[in-house]
């Protein structure tokens, strides 16, 4: 029944704003929308949303889960290529907003935070203007796209 209840909240942002802000989104699924965070103090971080609201990964249908799983991974395939970090980090948290979204982290030996999780402590935010967020989002696109160029090309020889 669940199809019957409304798939978006009036009451959280998240789902009120998933395509927001327009010019951050470089990827979307039947499930979901990836965006790079404004802040771009660990170069390439992205959120991955799911693209209604549910609270709970093991709440999500079978292969809607599946989809979730196969873009987060797809789209930190991809930040890896981008940006060369040293490690990716997954966090799907939602404390303090409870709308399924991944925090795709690229991580750095340079960073600050490294070794620590980024919500550590106090860091400096980075703000990029809207050539610099352009460019970020062209390298992903890229990746992602030779990605499932790769993917394409075994399937047609399996
Ligand atoms: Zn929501």
């Amino acid at each position: 029944m669940s199809s019957l209840l409304p798939r978006l909240q009036a009451d959280c942002w998240m789902c009120q704003g998933i395509y927001q802000p327009k010019n951050l989104v470089f990827y979307q699924s039947k499930v979901s929308v990836a965006k790079l965070n404004p802040d771009q103090a660990f170069e390439g971080y992205t959120f991955l949303t799911l693209k209604w609201h549910e609270e709970e990964l093991y709440n999500l249908a079978d292969k809607d889960r599946k989809q979730f799983l196969e873009d987060m991974s797809l789209v930190a395939n991809a930040l890896s290529r981008a940006f060369k970090p040293d490690k990716m980090n997954y966090e799907l948290l939602g404390n303090s907003m409870p709308h399924l979204h991944w925090h795709l982290v690229p991580r750095y030996t340079s960073d600050p935070m490294w070794g620590r999780p980024i919500w550590a402590g106090n860091r400096r935010r980075r703000r990029l203007n809207e050539e610099g967020y352009e460019l970020l989002k062209r390298k992903i696109e890229t990746a992602i796209s030779t990605l499932k160029r790769g993917t394409t090309k075994r399937r047609q020889v399996e």
